[in-house]
C-alpha cells in the first residue's frame, strides 16, 4: 500500500507524510507542530524547507488550510523559522 500523499500548504508539493512537517489546530484554535502527527484535528502540511515557510505565512497557507479563527500569532512565525533554522535536527519522529 503506498502512503497517503499530503500537499504542502506553501508550494503545493505532493509527497508522503514523512516528508513533511506536520501542524494540527484543534476548532480553528493556534495551530501547533505536531512531529508525529499524532494529535487529532485538522492537519496543514508543509515542505521542510525555508522557501516554503515563507511562502506558508505570506500567503496565510495556515490560516486558510486549518480553517484559523485568528491570523497566526508572531510568536508561532518565530517557532517557524526556528524550525526551518533547525531542519538539520530529526523533526520526523
Ligand atoms: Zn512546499
Amino acid at each position: 500500500m503506498p502512503a497517503p500523499l499530503r500537499t504542502c500548504i506553501g508550494c503545493g508539493r505532493k509527497a508522503a507524510r514523512s516528508e513533511f512537517w506536520r501542524f494540527k489546530s484543534q476548532r480553528g484554535a493556534a495551530p501547533v507542530f505536531d512531529p508525529g502527527d499524532k494529535n487529532a484535528g485538522r492537519g496543514a502540511s508543509l515542505c521542510q524547507r525555508p522557501l516554503c515557510v515563507e511562502k506558508a505565512i505570506s500567503r496565510r497557507a495556515f490560516e486558510r488550510a486549518l480553517k484559523l479563527k485568528q491570523p497566526l500569532s508572531s510568536g508561532f512565525k518565530d517557532q517557524l523559522r526556528q524550525l526551518n533554522a533547525e531542519s538539520g535536527l530529526k523533526v520526523n519522529s
